[in-house]
């Protein structure tokens, strides 16, 4: 390993400085308003009960035009109850998730989730407030005008449910606390009204604005969270205070203060065992790591648990140095600090920290690791609507993230193509403007979100060419930065960074489930030392081709064949290899040829997509070889 991380360094310090800057004219200068908010949180946690009572202040700032009359919360723990939405999806859809299927149904009284609010008061007057099951709605004792602020003072109880699905205590590596989704949460508000989205265990969406959470808890629980600890001088565990928190009196709590900024969402978690390291990047954030350290507490095989410690112990250095890779390629991560944390049951990305299981190879710790921090970039940083742009939330996360470990591991970069042919094979395919709460299948949704979202960027690569790819990837990050992007956001960006009319493949790749399916038809001699190939669209979805030719000789052509509709071409990526602008392909035609200056008998080999960028679904017919 130590070998694959000295290449990696040098690899990084290849990279080509990527320092550009905007011209003053903004592509994002349509986007004129966003809602904000202000928590303030205390709570008070029983840890023996695995309950909580708290308040919870929020300052609500309508930026909109609009005067709103009502406000809703979610209160996502009430998914974890036998009966609640969540529940009966997960016992009804054709292919539930494993890690959920029957289980809520069968919570004891002790075992189930709840979060209620049982004081709301709107500028110290009382609301009208009712819960219809993972929303709270609450009709405002007056209206909030365009402009206006509104301060809710609430009070809420809560008991924290079995570890089902993301949050819960005691999940299956014997971590006590995962607490994300356990405040009550306002929902979003924008330019197409608000998003209510009762929970069934999927994806998240909330305006941005800061977060003071104080916790008091048994002093024994070391805490976690995904913002910086505000009082590290206190409350010792692996942070500033010298001493053991354990030597102050028996039933003692210690109060941790958190907060952050620029943020949408606020994970924390506890637990007696945890080991905190951390390592201070150079260029960045703090990292912080919790993991269980106790061979006995890990809950794992006795044979790999040496292994299982010895894994987080060198995953520091994997998350640095790829924090450094994802600050270079994508944009800077601007937060202080981030945590990666041992908890829930599998990885959850919550913008300054993640939830992940630790037992795992090495390999499958740093991937989860780096998936989860991408989030960072791809839904925390771009807080984009997950319902509704969960292709670009998980697909862009899976994007890079593929990138990064072919760096680290074996593996292709190439992201998400096998499960997107898969999907698009399986006769189960929707189109990804289908919200993610109502597909048919969670297999539909899965290979949706997480490969036809990485190939939605892989193949507009392929479009625009890598240089101008690269470019956009960091002009998106920097416009859309602390916003809510949307998937025509995203589009504007790859054509104004690439002087060329893409709406037509966001409209195929994006909203329809059209595919693509190019071929040699023939190649023939048409008089001497000069070929016509000749290339068949036998799909539903119009593409411009790179089609490479090899001689017998060694010597190498690209044929650039641009789709008439994109009114652009894409500049060349190899400037090694004699490249050829061919005349547009007007999409309607059926068939194009094309001519090559050399005779067919001097051929050994034509592809369509050397690359294998190319979405296309059968590419079997994609290259000619000489008998
Ligand atoms: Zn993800």
């Amino acid at each position: 390993m130590k070998n694959s991380i000295n290449s990696l360094l040098v690899s990084f310090l290849l990279l080509p400085i990527l320092g550009f800057s905007f011209a003053s004219e903004s592509w994002a200068q349509n986007y004129s308003w966003q809602q904000e908010v202000e928590y303030v949180m205390d709570i008070d946690v029983n840890v023996e009960a695995h309950q909580y009572t708290g308040t919870q202040q929020l300052i609500y700032r309508n930026n909109s035009p609009d005067t709103l009359h009502r406000v809703y919360y979610h209160l996502y723990f009430n998914a974890f109850q036998p009966g609640s939405m969540m529940d009966v999806r997960s016992r009804t859809i054709a292919d539930a998730d494993r890690r959920v299927q029957d289980r809520i149904s069968t919570l004891k009284e002790d075992e189930i989730g709840y979060l209620h609010a049982t004081s709301l008061t709107q500028n110290g007057k009382p609301t009208s407030f009712s819960e219809e099951g993972t929303v709270l709605v609450v009709d405002l004792a007056e209206p909030i005008l365009p402009g206006g602020t509104a301060v809710f003072e609430m009070e809420m109880e809560a008991q924290v449910p079995i570890q089902i699905r993301r949050s819960g205590r005691d999940n299956a590596e014997g971590i006590e606390f995962s607490m994300a989704q356990w405040y009550p949460k306002m929902a979003a508000y924008d330019e197409d009204g608000w998003h209510p989205n009762p929970y069934i265990g999927r994806e998240f969406y909330a305006p941005f604005g800061s977060f003071d959470v104080t916790i008091h808890m048994d002093k024994r629980y070391v805490v976690a969270a995904g913002a910086v600890l505000q009082n590290p001088q206190e409350v010792g565990h692996g942070y500033e205070r010298p001493g053991d928190p354990l030597s102050l009196p028996q039933g003692d709590k210690l109060t941790w203060k958190f907060r952050s900024e620029n943020i949408h969402d606020f994970m924390w978690a506890a637990d007696p065992d945890y080991r905190h390291t951390t390592l201070q990047m150079e260029n960045g954030p703090l990292l912080r790591f919790f993991y269980q350290a106790d061979p006995v507490a890990v809950n794992a095989p006795a044979d790999r648990q040496a292994d299982l410690v010895k894994n987080w112990e060198s995953l520091p250095e994997y998350t640095a140095r790829t924090f450094e890779y994802a600050n270079n390629k994508f944009g800077v991560y601007p937060y202080p600090e981030y945590s990666v944390i041992q908890g829930g049951d599998g990885g959850m990305e919550y913008i300054m920290g993640t939830l992940i299981t630790g037992n795992r190879s090495l390999q499958g710790l740093v991937g989860v690791t780096i998936h989860e921090f991408m989030h960072s970039w791809y839904m925390g940083v771009l807080g984009m609507n997950e319902s509704y742009y969960y292709w670009m939330d998980e697909g862009f996360t899976s994007y890079a993230t593929d990138e990064m470990m072919s760096t680290l591991f074996e593996g292709s970069p190439l992201s998400g193509y096998g499960g997107y042919y898969r999907l698009a094979q399986s006769g189960l395919e929707e189109p990804m403007s289908t919200h993610a709460d109502h597909f048919i299948t969670n297999a539909a949704y899965g290979l949706g979100a997480y490969s036809k979202g990485a190939v939605f960027l892989g193949q507009m690569k392929y479009i625009v060419g890598e240089p101008v790819f690269d470019q956009a990837m960091l002009r998106l990050f920097e416009e859309w930065k602390f916003r809510h992007p949307k998937g025509k956001d995203v589009l504007r960006v790859f054509e104004r960074e690439s002087d060329m009319i893409l709406d037509w493949y966001y409209e195929y790749f994006v909203q329809t489930t059209k595919s693509i399916d190019y071929a040699i038809e023939s190649v023939e001699s048409i008089q001497e030392g000069q070929s016509v190939i000749t290339i068949t669209n036998e799909g539903t979805m119009p593409m411009p081709l790179d089609v490479l030719i090899t001689f017998k000789d060694g010597s190498v052509e690209e044929h650039y064949i641009p789709l008439q509709i994109m009114r652009g071409e894409k500049p060349a990526e190899n400037q090694d290899i004699l490249r050829t602008i061919q005349e547009d392909w007007p999409w309607v035609e059926p068939t194009y040829r094309f001519y090559t200056d050399r005779a067919v008998s001097e051929i050994a080999e034509i592809v369509i997509d050397a690359s294998g960028r190319l979405a296309d679904i059968n590419r079997s017919n994609n290259r000619w070889t000489a008998e």
